[in-house]
């Protein structure tokens, strides 16, 4: 029997990645509201991106996160636990500084993501989970895959080589693109990656922010059927851009992880 904390919320994003709403202040009180016993603010770090708009924060920004995020520690210490994390993205051009970047704080909970990837020879990183990025909505159905199982295959590097507590948004990538339902899977590479959370006791999000979207967690059920074959230990998070969707839909996820554990029946 899996079993999954649904008072916990580890994945809050806050105004300082500039495509969040609300205050951090916000994301609390909803998360206290609504019940929870503890969540952890995870925002974006990327270095090296060549990106049309900044979706992350700089270091400055940074020290504006933990310095507001022990604030709202001591005021609503009685109430609730706020952890102060990291969303990182894995970009393969940069790891020492990404590493160096990782071990110069002292983060509660780090999270890895590859949200954008070097495609040919475009001056922009493709963004996989943007819906405005059109060149990632063009791409053919051989293009997404082999972007795809490329995705994977960082993703499996990225777990060598940068610290981390959990994977996010597993299979988030190409999610508005229209052929997204009938790509087929790299399952090769997915096999790989899940062996090796196993292996390293990394822990899976079951991405509720999906549910709006495909009516689905990401990952979806065939990839946490076989996270679950590999005990891979399954965390709780909304992904939330604004303090509304703090915990959101969590009351679904034993029902969700219940017919992932029996969709080979
Ligand atoms: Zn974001
Ligand atoms: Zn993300």
């Amino acid at each position: 029997m899996t079993t999954i904390d649904i008072f916990s919320d580890h994945h809050i994003h806050t105004p300082l990645c500039h495509h969040s709403t609300g205050s951090m202040e916000e994301y609390v009180q909803t998360a206290i509201k609504r019940g929870l016993r503890k969540i952890c603010f995870l925002e974006h770090m990327e270095e090296g991106i060549d990106a049309p708009r900044i979706t992350w924060l700089t270091e400055k920004d940074f020290d504006f996160y933990f310095a507001q995020g022990q604030l709202l520690q001591e005021k609503y210490d009685s109430q609730i636990e706020i952890l102060l994390g990291v969303e990182v993205g894995y970009n393969p051009e940069q790891v020492t500084i990404l590493q160096d970047r990782l071990a110069a704080r002292k983060w509660d909970w780090i999270g890895l993501s590859y949200h954008f990837h070097r495609y040919q020879r475009d001056s922009y990183h493709y963004n996989l989970v943007s819906k405005r990025d059109h060149r990632v909505l063009a791409l053919t159905a051989a293009e997404a895959e082999a972007i795809l199982a490329a995705y994977y295959t960082h993703l499996c590097d990225a777990v060598d080589l940068l610290p981390c507590n959990m994977v996010c948004h597993l299979d988030a990538p190409l999610r508005y693109h229209s052929g997204q339902p009938f790509f087929s899977q790299p399952w090769k590479e997915i096999q790989l990656l899940l062996k090796k959370l196993q292996n390293k006791n990394i822990a899976l999000e079951l991405n509720t922010s999906g549910i709006a979207i495909r009516d689905d967690v990401f990952p979806g059920k065939e990839i946490l059927h076989q996270a679950i074959l590999h005990s891979i230990p399954l965390v709780a998070s909304s992904d939330s851009h604004s303090p509304e969707s703090v915990g959101a839909y969590f009351s679904r996820l034993p029902d969700i992880i219940d017919q992932a554990e029996r969709c080979h029946d």
